[in-house]
């Protein structure tokens, strides 16, 4: 028979599991129940719109099978079954279950951190197992396959004889040592504790043999008696009571339903009546999943009618700024056998949305006010996502999400909301002042900077380069009006200054000019700054186009032939030295002016973070001057 290979990702998470990272071998149960409930879900969807299937409810279960002797542990599930080709593909590649992007990096956090985000699955057998067997026979056909693996080395599929449809899987124990008693999961008090323990809410029966010992009157034993006990309640956890369930019972369904192996930030359960009636519950991962901005990432919650699962997952239940949440909703008022273009209009579907958006909000807004700490490090996972949000939707959803943002500032090591901003700002500030940058130290070091904190006035740090954009769009907040610190009428002089400056550049007016002409289009502008400090030049802004904005749309691959250009000004600060002598070279060496003007504009554009058009004639020209 034909040794297949697995494919080179799941060889090395199957590495992984058998060398396993994890001490919680014993999820190995969990995830292979979890995976047989599935597979009847799927059969018993069927069920209900397709009358040929001929099972009733109470005709599936899952069995669980300990066998001493042959030291294998067997689960059986009378669920859809995998085709040869299911088996091939299900359990041959890991890239079946969600896409496993491998880092270069593999070094074992990192790849733990992977493993957790998307959940160990049907590898977590490796961990028990010297050598699994898979049998599995698909709903409607009639050749059954077994699939068998002992790890690494890969498997074989062959034809075998199964009369009925599903899926067993057979686990041949590996051997005892001295750390690891692998024997313990054929107890079954061990099998029925673990079952209660991860999978109890499973909505089909999990059923397994027990023995009673029987004693005759004198206390000797007689016979032994088996039966078939079920094991689990079979209530689905967001049908509980919620004084009843613990943050641990949360915690396993969340780690067994979403296969994140981190346990969740936060966990949302209710319960709504009225316009629309269903239970949700929402859970905040406590990680970022290592493809959450990228394109592979697809958000949306499982949607269940009168328990019954009727989609993986609902994207029209989830903004996108909200994507990060994870979760279920189960509604009576959704027909089962909807289709996935009828939910997309679905009223009801809409109502439950709305509804969600605000109890989303509401928690999130509760956590910032209660757990600032939490909530600060779920908005270094998440918060991003926000400005995203009001940006790509021109500012629509403002008003939900313009409370949940933080953002650093020149008041202090620790985030603030604009809120927070408001309330310090000082009599008379007309606005909030924001500064951007690639870091919060490149940021303090801008030449603009100083003035702004000279005169008292916080500044918000924008180091995200969607910051300036969403803030564009947000326009005010609360009716303070946004202001960068390279705005060209930053307007923080008084109006005496004024008055000095307005002389000072109304003298130096030919000099501007010709400074002007020397850079060419390069500038709009060159001019007296109103906003330096001890700084001899910075660039400004004129247009509605920041120099920061312009960097980032140039960055952009998509925008590569089709650069914009911000309206800039050069700046000069009159009370710097450089501006006396840049006033004596006009009178007597206006090609040194020239030099001296490019120069400056270059040291402009350096300091802005904005690369230069030609270094090579920039470093001939200070190398010029130098000799
Ligand atoms: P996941 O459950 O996250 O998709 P797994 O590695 O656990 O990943 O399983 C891979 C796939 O194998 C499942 O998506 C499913 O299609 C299939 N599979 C696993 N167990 C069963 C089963 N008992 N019956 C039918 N299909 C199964």
């Amino acid at each position: 028979m034909e040794q297949k290979q697995f494919k080179a990702e799941s060889k090395r998470l199957l590495e992984m599991m058998i060398n396993s990272i994890y001490t919680h071998k014993e999820i190995f149960l969990r995830e292979l129940i979890s995976n047989a409930s599935d597979a009847i879900d799927k059969l018993y969807f069927k069920s209900l719109t397709d009358t040929s299937v001929g099972m009733s409810r109470d005709d599936f279960e899952i069995f669980i099978d300990a066998d001493k002797d042959a030291k294998t542990l067997t689960i059986r599930d009378n669920g859809i079954g995998m085709t040869k080709e299911e088996l091939e593909n299900n359990l041959g590649t890991i890239a079946q279950s969600g896409s496993l992007a491998f880092k270069t990096n593999n070094e074992l956090g990192e790849d733990s951190q992977i493993i957790g985000q998307f959940g160990v699955g049907f590898y977590s057998a490796f961990m028990v197992a010297k050598e699994v067997t898979v049998r599995s026979k698909a709903f409607g056909s009639d050749e059954a396959f077994e699939w068998k693996s002992e790890g690494v080395d890969g498997y074989t599929i062959d034809s075998c004889d199964k009369p009925d449809h599903g899926t067993e899987i057979i686990l041949a124990l590996k051997d005892d040592t001295d750390d690891e008693k692998y024997s313990k999961y054929l107890d079954q008090y061990q099998i029925q504790s673990l079952v209660k323990k991860y999978s109890d809410y499973i909505r089909f029966p999990i059923k397994t043999e027990v023995e009673h010992q029987h004693y005759d009157d004198e206390g000797n034993p007689t016979e032994m008696h088996k039966e078939i006990k079920t094991i689990n309640s079979m209530v689905p956890l967001w049908k509980k009571n919620k004084s009843e369930l613990k943050d641990d019972d949360y915690n396993s369904f969340y780690a067994d339903k979403f296969g994140d192996y981190f346990p969740p930030a936060a966990h949302i359960h209710t319960h709504n009546e009225g316009v629309a009636t269903y239970d949700a519950l929402l859970f905040i991962p406590s990680k970022t999943p290592f493809d959450y901005y990228s394109k592979d990432f697809e958000k949306g919650l499982q949607l269940y009618s009168s328990g019954v699962m009727i989609m993986e997952r609902c994207e029209d239940l989830l903004p996108d700024y909200f994507s990060f949440v994870k979760g279920l909703v189960d509604s009576e008022d959704l027909s089962l056998n909807i289709s996935r273009e009828m939910l997309q209009q679905d009223k009801q579907v809409k109502i439950i949305a709305k509804t969600l958006e605000k109890t989303i909000k509401n928690e999130l807004s509760k956590m910032l006010k209660n757990e600032r700490e939490k909530y600060e490090e779920f908005y270094s996972n998440f918060g991003l996502q926000f400005k995203f949000g009001i940006y790509q939707s021109y500012g629509a959803n403002r008003d939900i999400l313009k409370d949940l943002l933080l953002f650093n500032s020149s008041f202090g090591d620790k985030k603030t909301t604009l809120e927070e901003y408001v309330s310090r700002m000082k009599e008379g500030q007309e606005y909030i002042y924001y500064a951007c940058g690639d870091s919060v130290k490149r940021i303090e070091s801008l030449p603009a900077a100083e003035l702004v904190k000279d005169k008292g006035y916080e500044m918000l740090y924008f180091t995200d380069e969607v910051d300036e954009f969403a803030i564009k769009v947000l326009i005010d907040y609360n009716g303070k009006k946004f202001k960068s610190i390279t705005d060209s009428d930053l307007d923080l002089e008084t109006p005496e200054e004024k008055e000095e400056s307005k002389k000072q550049s109304e003298d130096s007016k030919d000099m501007f000019g010709f400074m002007k002409d020397a850079l060419g289009d390069k500038v709009k502008e060159v001019r007296l700054s109103s906003r330096l400090k001890s700084a001899p030049v910075c660039l400004s802004s004129n247009g509605p186009l920041s120099l920061d904005m312009e960097k980032v749309l140039n960055s952009m691959p998509q925008n590569a032939d089709k650069q914009v250009k911000a309206e800039k000004a050069l700046e000069i600060n009159g009370s710097h030295p450089i501006f006396s002598k840049l006033k004596s070279l006009y009178d007597s060496d206006k090609d040194m002016l020239a030099k001296y003007t490019k120069l400056l504009y270059n040291q402009a554009l350096l300091i802005e973070g904005i690369s230069i058009d030609d270094p090579v004639e920039l470093s001939n020209m200070i190398c010029d001057l130098m000799i």
